[in-house]
């Protein structure tokens, strides 16, 4: 492992200075259950590592009239013990208690769980150089990809790893970036990630000298209901084979509103429109939810050894709505 230096900037302000002006590798560190990873595999040997555990306020949760807004830094263990939050977003609380184990939930932070870096092994291989490491080539695409996207690949086969980012962008998250000198911008936080085609190097738009700072979820409406269902390999701690968060409107046994959003399928957080669209307004059945998603599956692309997603998407789908109904 490359020796690194350490800053531990005290607000945002500074570690947007800090940013801006570190011309030799850097990166962001929150929990570190990711990004040391990377460092000990020497995925990445950056000269500067900037902790942001001393910054005040960013691991809150806080709540008015319309919103809940949580800090980056908040831990994903204090998500899912959140009153508030157990009390209008149950998929999310899912989501957060199938992510890792115990031991990383005390320690992995919202933030650091939404700009972690993609597990392709490939990519984590520090003898392979493939297209996001700067190489020419997507090894997945013709070698092994068993866990790889079957949507929106092309380019690079990857699949996002956060089980946090298909149920927040389900519930219609918001996110709060920092700029330097005190420059702020919210965007919806599905149009965060970005595809390998857009840029190959990222998953998300966060420029250099921008940190993510805080996710804003609008309150649910009356009769709304969410959940989380994620299929892995593993009894034990494991990422998510494939995952769907569900939020919606449910009345008389009807989704008046759905939205899908699915882990495991592709280089970002995968909306399921077409099943959305299908289901949207039907009484919800077993034959309803597997059109719905074999709708949805007409675009999907897989690879050599990854076509049993699409059964599995088929089944997860039926096993989160049929819960819910
Ligand atoms: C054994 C193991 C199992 C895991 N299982 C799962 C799982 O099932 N599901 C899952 O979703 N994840 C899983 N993870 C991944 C990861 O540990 C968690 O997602 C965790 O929440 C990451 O948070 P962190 O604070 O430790 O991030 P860090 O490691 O500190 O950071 C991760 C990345 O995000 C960047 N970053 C951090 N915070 C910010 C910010 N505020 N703004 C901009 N960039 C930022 C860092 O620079 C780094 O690139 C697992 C990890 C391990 C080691």
């Amino acid at each position: 492992m490359k020796e690194f230096k350490i800053a531990q900037p005290q607000s945002l302000d500074q570690v947007t200075s800090l940013l801006s002006q570190e011309k030799t590798g850097y990166s962001l560190i929150a929990g570190g259950t990711d990004l040391l990873d990377e460092i000990k595999n020497k995925t990445i040997a950056p000269e500067v590592v900037i902790d942001l555990k001393s910054i005040p306020d960013l691991s809150t949760i806080k709540t008015d009239k319309k919103h809940v807004s949580i800090g980056a830094m908040t831990r994903v263990a204090d998500l899912a013990e959140n009153p508030i939050i157990q009390e209008n977003f149950p998929g999310l609380v899912e989501a957060a208690l199938s992510l890792a184990s115990p031991q990383l939930r005390n320690v992995g932070t919202v933030g650091g769980n939404l700009c972690q870096r993609p597990r392709c092994w490939y990519y984590r291989d520090p003898d392979t150089i493939c297209r996001k490491k700067g190489g020419s080539r997507c090894y997945a695409q013709r070698g092994r990809n068993r866990y790889h996207a079957i949507f929106g690949g092309g380019i690079c086969y990857i699949v996002h790893p956060s089980d946090l980012a298909p149920a927040l962008i389900s519930l219609d998250a918001d996110i709060t970036i920092n700029g330097p000198t005190g420059k702020k911008n919210s965007m919806k936080l599905e149009d965060f990630f970005t595809l390998p085609q857009n840029n190959v190097r990222k998953e998300n738009v966060l420029e250099a000298h921008q940190i993510l700072s805080e996710i804003r979820i609008p309150l649910p409406k009356n009769g709304t209901k969410s959940t989380y269902y994620k299929f892995k390999e593993r009894g034990t701690w494991d990422f998510a084979v494939v995952s769907a968060a569900i939020n919606g409107v449910i009345s008389g046994g009807v989704f008046r509103d759905i939205k899908i959003v699915c882990g495991g399928l592709a280089p970002i957080p995968w909306r399921l429109k077409k099943a959305e669209d299908f289901i949207k307004g039907k009484k919800v059945t077993e034959e309803v939810i597997r059109q719905g998603a074999k709708e949805a599956l007409k675009d999907a692309r897989p690879l050599e050894e990854n076509a049993y997603k699409k059964d599995l998407v088929e089944a997860v789908l039926y096993t989160a709505i049929s819960s819910m109904v």
